[in-house]
């Protein structure tokens, strides 16, 4: 159960020589075959449970439900002891509600008073609604045409004992919770979290809510990145800024993989004088720059620091984003437990025009307004604003693209991504 987990291979992130930009899918194929789940397991009380992934296979304790029952407030009977035409049938004396058995025999000829939910007593396998029926003390009379078995649920409908319910890598859902507790269970095997260090790097950062001089910028990526972490089910560890200085990276680095299961770096990742999350990573001989050809988006950074798998994300905050939600997202899923998990997207009619370049596959800020697919005003990857304005991407394939008013284009919702 609390085996540790193999350590990734030194060479999972190494890309094919002489590949110029690598497409997309390309580079997702990549980080699918090369990172498996790195964390261990644990018990945990259901209700503790919400967003947390299943670390194995969940079978049914008991069948839901347990008893075949009643589905409506009304009268049960044996179908076989109906004879033609209409019916009129004796009450036996006493009820049958949902969680007291009526532990007598039904009289073949004879029906019962039943409630919502009541297991069906011996003697009984149909039920007539109450609405269908005229009633006295002691008889009920009804129309001919009742169906054998109407209204009742058979035990095991739902759910059988030792059925399969939830899968291994499931992140549960309100949902999952319910049938969790539906078929028996009080707690249930997880994943420890993933734990994911957040940095930020730059001599231009200062944190959020405090002074800032000219010339330097709020540290802007960070909150966003711990956010998105916690929103994931992962577990956000915030590392602050460094300086674009390497033993001060270093030192960090060093603290991260100290902490963390992932470590997430923004800024300094491209290969210019002040890339020095690149260039570390270069010295230490652990860096694969992936080239991707995917728009926004400077290369990436992936390497092993300390066996610790590190995705150095752009700094451009839409770029940070959008590496995030496509590349570190599903890598960070297999390395969690969850396993490969694409986001779910919808077809819808675009509300812009675009003519889009082959070559690279784009993604735009968008979100839905009346069935329509809206795009943000400008590409800009400096624009929080439209980041925040967004609800979502719109993914434009990797060849050319001419885009007009009501063309159906590829729509990802940010939710698709938790
Ligand atoms: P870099 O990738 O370090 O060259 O940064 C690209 C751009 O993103 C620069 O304009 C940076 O100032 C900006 N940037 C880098 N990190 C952050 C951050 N944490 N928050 C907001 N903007 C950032
Ligand atoms: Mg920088």
């Amino acid at each position: 159960m609390s085996l540790a987990p193999p350590p990734l291979r030194d060479d999972c992130f190494a890309l094919p020589a002489g590949v110029d930009w690598t497409p997309v899918d390309e580079a997702l194929q990549n980080l699918r075959v090369r990172l498996h789940c790195v964390v261990g397991c644990e018990e945990v009380k259901i209700e503790q449970a919400l967003g947390r992934l299943l670390s194995s296979d969940i079978k049914a304790l008991r069948s839901n439900p347990p008893l075949p029952n009643s589905a409506v407030d009304g009268y049960g009977f044996a179908f076989a002891s109906l004879g033609v035409g209409n019916q009129c049938l004796p009450l036996t004396e006493g009820r049958a509600a949902a969680g007291l058995r009526f532990e007598g025999k039904v009289p073949s000829g004879e029906a019962i008073r039943i409630l919502t939910g009541a297991a069906l007593p011996d003697g009984v396998d149909t039920v007539i609604l109450e609405e269908d029926v005229n009633a006295s003390e002691t008889e009920i009379a009804f129309r001919a045409g009742v169906k054998a078995f109407a209204n009742t649920r058979k035990a095991g409908e739902d759910a059988a004992a030792g059925d399969v319910v939830l899968p291994k890598g499931r992140c549960l859902t309100p949902a999952d919770l319910a049938l969790l507790a539906a078929v028996g269970h009080g707690d249930v095997p997880v994943y420890k979290r993933l734990r994911v260090a957040v940095l930020s790097t730059g001599d231009e950062l200062v944190a959020h809510g405090g002074a800032a001089q000219d010339g330097q910028i709020y540290d802007a990526n960070r909150v966003m990145l711990l956010g998105l972490l916690a929103q994931m089910g992962l577990e956000p560890v915030d590392l602050g800024q460094v300086k674009d200085q390497r033993e001060a990276l270093k030192e960090r680095l060093d603290e991260a993989a100290n902490l963390a299961d992932v470590i997430l770096t923004s800024g300094g990742a491209s290969a210019g004088d002040e890339d020095h999350v690149s260039a570390l990573l270069q010295e230490a001989g652990a860096l694969q720059e992936w080239r991707i050809a995917m728009k926004p988006g400077r290369p990436l950074a992936l390497a092993l620091w300390q066996g610790t798998p590190v995705f150095g994300l752009p700094g451009n905050p839409v770029a940070a984003l959008v590496c995030a939600l496509i590349f570190a997202r599903p890598a960070m899923g297999l390395l969690a437990g969850r396993g490969w998990n694409e986001p779910q997207s919808y077809t819808l009619p675009a509300a812009f025009e675009k003519h889009k370049k082959p070559g690279r596959r784009e993604y735009l800020r968008a979100r839905v307004r009346g069935g329509k697919v809206e795009v943000f005003a400008s590409e800009g990857s400096g624009r929080i604003s439209g980041l925040s304005w967004a609800e979502g991407l719109v993914e434009l394939p990797d060849s050319a693209a001419e885009i007009t008013l009501g063309d159906t284009v590829k729509f990802l919702p940010y939710s698709a991504f938790y």
